[in-house]
C-alpha cells in the first residue's frame, strides 16, 4: 500500500517545527508501572508486554525499569538527531524514581544500580540495536559491586560484559577485535571457557577492551553513568535508521515512521554463580506446539550469552534436576501468561542466586505445524473459541504444510540464501533450461531449474522441475508467481549467485559452485540453498490441520473455488476443498505439443472456409478436455472462460521462420519456400505493436466468432456427454473475457445463446453466462454490463495492469524494485490488491453490478484470490466467492474464516 507521504518520517519538514513545540509537553517516558499491551504502538512491543507482565505477576518477578516512547524516536529523527526538548528531564525523572524504588543509585561507588538498555519497536524486528548490559559500572562502581556481593569475580565480569557491549553496540567497534582479544587472554591463560577466566583475567580484559575503545573513538571510556546512559539511548534511536533496520523494514513492509521505543530496566544478573542463570522458553513446544513447554536455559550467563552460543545449552528439563523449585515456579508463570494472552509465549527469564526474573514476553513466533497444533490444543483446553484460535495462525504460512520441506532436524552447510518466494523444498540436479527440465522429466529425473530470472518461455520447465532457484528478482518476481500458482518450491533473488547460462555453471565470487547435473536442494520456505543431499520430510495435512480447515468452513461465508486448467489440478484442488472452479483457461488446453500445430494451421488459415475445417479437428479434442474436468469436478461448478490470449501466442517464432525460409532457398525446395513465404506474411498480418492491448479476449470472438462458436459447442456436447453417462447435470457457467462495452457481451451472450440451442442446451436451465470484470471501463459501466450477465468473475491481475498502466512482465522484471526502494510502493500490487486503487474499481463494479442485478453471482479469479489480505477486502466488498490455485486452496479457507471472525 502506498506510503501516507505526510507522516513519513525523512519527508515533511513542516513537521518538525510542530513535534518540537509539542515535546516539552508530551509524555515521552511511561514507567512500566504506567504501561499495558494495548499501548504496544507508543511503547512498543517489548516495553508494552513488560509493562503488562508487571501488571499480571507483580514487582517482585519483574525488574523495575521505564520506557521512552517511539514518539520520541520520531521527533528525535525528525529533528536530525537532535533529541527532543524535556526528553533528558523525564529520563532522569524516571531514573530518580527507579533509584528511589530500588535503593540504590545508578553507577554508585558502594552499591550501583545497573541497567539494561533495550531497544524494542512495535513489532520485533532484526537489524535494531542490540542490548547493553550492566550500565551504570566504571572503575568505581566495579569495586562497589564486588564488595557489596563478596563476589569481585562477577563484578569484574560484568564490567568487561559491559564496555564489550557498549563499544560494539553504541559506538560500533567491530566485534571480532573484541573477541579476539577474549581469545587473546583466554589463550593466554590456558583455559577454554570464558566462565574460567579468573578475576585478574577478566581486569585485564577489560582494560584491553577500553584501550581498543580508545584506539576507535578517539575518546577514554565514558565514566559518568549518566552520560553511558544518554549515548546508549540515542544509539538505539540511530540504530532505527541503521542499513539493517531499514532493509528489514522494507522487505517486511513496516513504515518508517513507526520508530522504536527504549527500555531501560534494573539488571538481575544470570552470572552471579551456581544458583544463577538465564534461559529461553516457549509455553508450548516451539516446533510442533505440542503442549510441553520447551526451552533453553544456561548457568553462570548473562542473557546474550544463551543465543550467542559461546556455551552449549541445556534443555529447560536440566533445570528441573538443578533447581526443582525454580523450575516449578517457571512452568506455573509460562501457564499464567499464555492464559493471561491467549496465545502461545515465548518468553526469557534470568535467575539470579536462586531467584526467578521475568525478563520478556510475546506472542510465540511459530512454523505452521506449530500453528496449527496450538490451534486446535487452545478450543480443547477451553482456552479459545475456534474463531480465536483461527486468528492466532498466519494463513500464509499455512501453504507450508502442503509442501515437502527439510527435515527440521537436519544438519547442512547453507550455501546462499535468497528470498523465499514459494514453499516447500525441493532437491534435484541443476538444469539451466525449461527444455533440459522437461527433457529429465521425460526420463523421470529430478531437477532444479536454475536462471538468473524467467519469463514466459519457461513456464514448461516450472512444470517439470522440482524446484526453482534464480539470482534475481523478489517474492513478485515471475517465477515466484509462477512458482506459488503451481506449487513449487522457489527460491529467487539469491543475488550472490551468478548464474553463467553460456558455461552452464553457477558462481560465488568468481568460484564455481554448481555445475550443470549437480545436486542442489532449496528450501522455498526459509530461502536456504544447499548442495548437501537433506533428508526432505512429505507433508501430510494432519487430523489437525483438518481440524481447523473444518471450523474455516463453519465460520467463513466466502466461497473458495480453483483456477484449474486440468482434470489432475481440478482433481488435487478439489481434495483441498475447493468447492467448484472460478476460472478454467480453456486456451492453455492447446498448448500441448500435439496440438500447437492445428492451432496453428488455424490462425495461419487466410479464409473462412480453412480456419472453420482445422476448427471442426480440434473441437473434438476441446470436447474431451472439458469432459475431464466436468468429471473431477462433478457436482461443483465450473466457469468456462472462452479464449483470452491474443492470437499471435501461438504463432511460430518470426525470426525462426525467416531461418527456414533462407535454408528453403538455399536448397532450392521451391514448395517449402511458398510455403513458409505464406507463414511468413500471415505472422506479419497478425504481429502486434501491444498484444496485451490488442486482438484478445472477446475482441478475438467479435473478428472470428468460429473460435467461439467451436469453443460453445465443444463445452455444450460435453456437458451432454458427461450428464448422459453419469446422469447428473453439470453446472457451467460460460465466461466471456475482457468485456468493456456493453455491446460487447450482448453480442457474444447471443453466439452463446445460439450454438447452446443448436445443441439442445439452455441459457439459465443447463448453463449461464457471465463476464471477467477486468477493464476499468467494465467497472465504470457495470450496471449496463450486468444487463446481460448472470455472472461477474472479476479478472483482478489484468484489471491491476489496465488500471494502473503497468504491464506486468516488465514492471516486475525492472521498475518494481525501485519503486520499493524509493517507498513510492511497499508491496507489488500484483502480490495484494491495490485496495485505494484497483480496489476501488472492483467495488463500483460489484456494487454497480448488484444495482442492475440483486442475484449478481461475483467472484474473483486473479492471483489475489489466494491472499490473505486482498481475501479480507473481497470478503467486506460482499463477494461470493474468491478462486485461487489449489494448492491455496487451504490458505483461503482459512484467510475467509479469519476475514468473517474480524468483521463480525
Ligand atoms: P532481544 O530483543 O535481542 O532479545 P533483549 O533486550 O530482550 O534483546 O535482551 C537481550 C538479552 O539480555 C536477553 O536474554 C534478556 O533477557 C537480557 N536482559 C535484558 N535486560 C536485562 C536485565 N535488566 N537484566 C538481566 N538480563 C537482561
Ligand atoms: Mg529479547
Ligand atoms: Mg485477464
Amino acid at each position: 500500500m502506498p506510503r501516507r507521504a505526510a507522516t513519513s518520517p525523512c519527508g515533511a519538514v513542516g513537521n518538525i517545527a510542530r513535534v518540537a513545540t509539542t515535546a516539552s509537553t508530551t509524555k515521552l517516558v511511561y514507567d512500566f508501572a504506567e504501561g499495558s499491551r494495548e499501548m504496544r504502538d507508543l511503547l512498543g512491543g517489548k516495553g508494552a508486554n513488560v509493562a503488562e507482565m508487571t501488571r499480571l505477576l507483580g514487582a517482585d518477578l519483574v525488574p523495575a525499569g521505564f520506557t521512552i516512547t517511539t514518539e520520541a524516536c520520531v521527533a528525535y529523527m525528525r529533528a536530525d538527531r537532535i533529541p527532543p526538548a524535556g526528553l533528558d528531564d523525564q529520563v532522569s525523572a524516571a531514573l530518580a524514581a527507579l533509584e528511589t524504588r530500588a535503593g540504590k543509585r545508578l553507577g554508585d561507588a558502594d552499591d550501583p544500580l545497573l541497567v539494561s538498555v533495550r531497544s524494542g519497536a512495535r513489532e520485533s524486528m532484526p537489524g535494531m540495536m542490540d542490548t547493553v548490559l550492566n550500565l551504570g559500572l566504571n572503575d568505581a562502581s566495579v569495586e562497589g559491586l564486588g564488595r557489596i556481593t563478596g563476589n569481585p569475580r562477577f563484578a569484574w565480569d560484568s564490567y568487561r560484559r559491559f564496555v564489550q557491549m557498549f563499544a560494539n553496540v553504541v559506538r560500533g567497534l567491530p566485534g571480532e577485535r573484541l573477541e579476539d582479544e577474549i581469545a587473546a587472554v583466554k589463550a593466554d591463560r590456558g583455559v577454554a571457557l570464558d566462565t574460567e577466566l579468573d578475576t585478574e583475567a577478566l581486569v585485564e580484559l577489560t582494560a584491553r577492551f577500553r584501550a581498543l575503545f580508545a584506539e576507535h573513538t578517539g575518546e577514554p571510556f565514558p565514566q559518568e553513568p549518566r552520560e553511558q546512559l544518554t549515548q546508549a539511548i540515542n544509539a538505539v534511536f540511530d540504530s532505527w535508521m541503521g542499513d539493517r533496520a531499514v532493509h528489514y523494514r522494507r522487505i517486511n513492509r513496516i513504515p518508517d515512521d513507526w520508530g522504536t521505543a527504549v527500555n531501560v530496566q534494573q539488571m538481575v544478573f544470570g552470572n552471579k554463580g551456581e544458583t544463577s542463570g538465564s534461559g529461553v522458553a516457549f509455553t508450548r513446544a516451539e516446533i510442533t506446539g505440542a503442549p510441553e513447554p520447551s526451552g533453553d536455559f544456561l548457568g553462570t550467563a548473562q542473557g546474550e550469552d544463551v543465543v550467542s552460543g559461546v556455551r552449549n545449552t541445556q534443555d529447560i528439563d536440566d533445570l528441573a534436576r538443578i533447581m526443582p523449585e525454580v523450575h516449578a515456579h517457571l512452568l506455573e508463570i509460562l501457564r499464567t501468561l499464555e492464559g493471561h494472552s491467549r496465545d502461545m509465549q515465548d518468553v526469557e527469564f534470568t535467575i539470579e542466586d536462586g531467584r526467578l526474573f521475568m525478563l520478556q514476553t510475546r506472542a510465540a513466533k511459530r512454523p505452521a505445524q506449530a500453528a496449527v497444533r496450538f490451534a486446535v490444543d487452545a478450543v480443547g483446553e477451553g482456552l479459545l473459541t475456534p474463531g480465536e484460535a483461527l486468528a492466532t495462525i498466519d494463513a500464509e504460512k499455512l501453504d507450508a504444510l502442503l509442501h515437502p520441506t527439510f527435515d527440521p532436524t537436519a544438519d547442512y552447510t547453507v550455501l546462499t540464501k535468497g528470498v523465499n518466494a514459494s514453499p516447500g523444498a525441493a532437491k534435484g540436479a541443476v538444469v539451466f533450461t525449461a527444455a533440459d527440465a522437461v527433457a529429465a522429466d521425460a526420463d523421470g529425473r529430478d531437477v532444479v531449474l536454475v536462471r538468473p530470472f524467467t519469463e514466459a518461455d519457461d513456464v514448461a520447465g516450472f512444470h517439470a522441475a522440482r524446484g526453482i532457484l534464480t539470482s534475481e528478482g523478489g517474492k513478485a518476481s515471475h517465477a515466484a508467481l509462477v512458482a506459488r500458482g503451481m506449487g513449487r518450491p522457489c527460491v529467487c533473488g539469491a543475488s550472490d549467485l551468478e548464474i553463467d547460462l553460456r558455461d552452464r555453471e553457477v558462481r560465488i565470487d568468481g568460484e564455481v559452485v554448481l555445475r550443470e547435473g549437480d545436486l542442489v536442494v532449496i528450501d522455498g520456505t526459509s530461502g536456504a540453498v544447499t548442495t548437501e543431499d537433506v533428508q526432505l520430510v512429505e507433508p501430510q495435512m494432519g487430523e489437525d490441520f483438518e481440524q481447523v480447515l473444518r471450523w474455516a468452513d463453519e465460520l467463513r461465508t466466502l466461497g473458495i473455488r480453483t483456477n484449474a486448467d486440468t482434470p489432475e489440478d481440478a482433481a488435487k484442488a478439489r481434495a483441498f476443498g475447493a468447492e467448484g472452479i472460478g476460472l478454467c483457461r480453456t486456451e492453455h488446453m492447446f498448448m500441448a505439443a500435439d496440438r500447437v500445430p492445428k492451432m496453428r494451421t488455424m490462425i495461419l488459415a487466410d479464409t473462412l472456409e480453412e480456419r472453420v475445417a482445422s476448427l471442426a479437428e480440434l473441437q473434438p479434442l476441446q470436447q474431451a478436455d472439458f469432459e475431464g474436468i466436468v468429471e473431477a469436478m462433478a457436482g461443483l461448478t465450473i466457469t468456462l472462460r472462452l479464449r483470452d490470449p491474443p492470437l499471435h501466442e501461438f504463432l511460430p517464432d518470426r525470426e525462426q521462420v525467416h531461418a527456414q525460409l533462407d535454408e528453403a532457398r538455399t536448397r532450392g525446395d521451391d514448395t517449402a519456400v511458398v510455403a513458409l513465404e505464406r507463414t511468413l506474411d500471415r505472422v506479419h498480418a497478425l504481429a502486434e505493436t501491444n498484444p496485451m492491448l490488442g486482438t484478445r479476449g472477446c475482441r478475438l470472438g467479435l473478428l472470428y466468432p468460429e473460435i467461439y462458436e467451436m469453443q460453445v459447442r465443444a463445452i455444450c456436447r460435453a456437458a451432454s456427454a458427461v450428464r448422459e453417462r453419469s446422469g447428473a447435470p453439470p453446472h457451467l457457467e460460460i465466461m466471456i473475457p475482457l468485456v468493456a462495452y456493453e455491446g460487447e457481451l450482448e453480442v457474444m451472450e447471443q453466439l452463446v445463446e445460439h450454438v447452446g440451442e443448436e445443441e439442445g442446451l439452455a441459457r439459465g436451465r443447463d448453463f449461464t453466462v457471465g463476464t471477467m470484470i477486468e477493464l476499468p471501463r467494465a467497472c465504470l459501466q457495470a450496471d449496463r454490463i450486468a444487463m446481460h450477465a448472470d455472472f461477474f468473475s472479476c479478472g483482478t491481475s489484468d484489471l491491476t495492469q489496465t488500471a494502473i498502466g503497468f504491464s506486468r512482465d516488465d514492471i516486475e522484471g525492472k521498475i518494481l524494485a525501485k519503486y520499493i526502494d524509493r517507498k513510492v510502493l511497499d508491496r507489488s500490487p500484483f502480490e495484494t490488491l491495490d485496495v485505494p486503487g484497483v480496489g476501488q474499481l472492483v467495488r463500483m463494479g460489484a456494487w454497480l453490478g448488484r444495482k442492475t442485478r440483486g442475484d449478481l453471482k461475483i467472484g474473483v479469479c486473479g492471483a489475489h484470490g489466494g491472499d490473505p489480505d486482498s481475501i479480507a477486502f473481497f470478503h467486506t466488498s460482499g463477494f461470493d466467492y474468491v478462486s485461487c490455485s489449489p494448492y491455496r486452496v487451504p490458505v483461503a479457507r482459512v484467510a475467509a474464516a479469519q476475514a468473517a471472525v474480524s468483521s463480525s
